[in-house]
């Protein structure tokens, strides 16, 4: 019988569609009588769409180019406060 934590072990591959015939039927089996496994599997699977979409080439280049410009413009907003000089120092 698998148990909750034999599942999470292979529950990458499962999503992944790497386990045999017969483990995926164990999965499955143990889903249907687990609800903590089951959600277990639903974040993984829903995080793993999240990364394959940033993963593949162009998306993955713009993902990260929108985030550099997130912080240079989040720099640019910043307050310039009083001792704004001295948490710089330009050498
Ligand atoms: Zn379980």
């Amino acid at each position: 019988m698998l148990m909750c934590r034999g599942l999470a072990e292979i529950a990458s591959d499962y999503i992944d569609g790497e386990l045999s015939h017969r483990q995926n039927l164990t999965v499955k089996m143990h889903l249907m009588m687990c609800n903590d496994c089951r959600t277990f599997i639903g974040n993984l699977r829903a995080s793993n769409n999240l990364l394959s979409a940033h993963s593949s080439g162009r998306a993955d280049e713009e993902f990260l180019r929108r985030i550099d410009e997130r912080v240079s413009e989040a720099l640019k907003t910043r307050p310039a406060g009083p001792n704004d000089s001295n948490d710089t120092p330009q050498s």
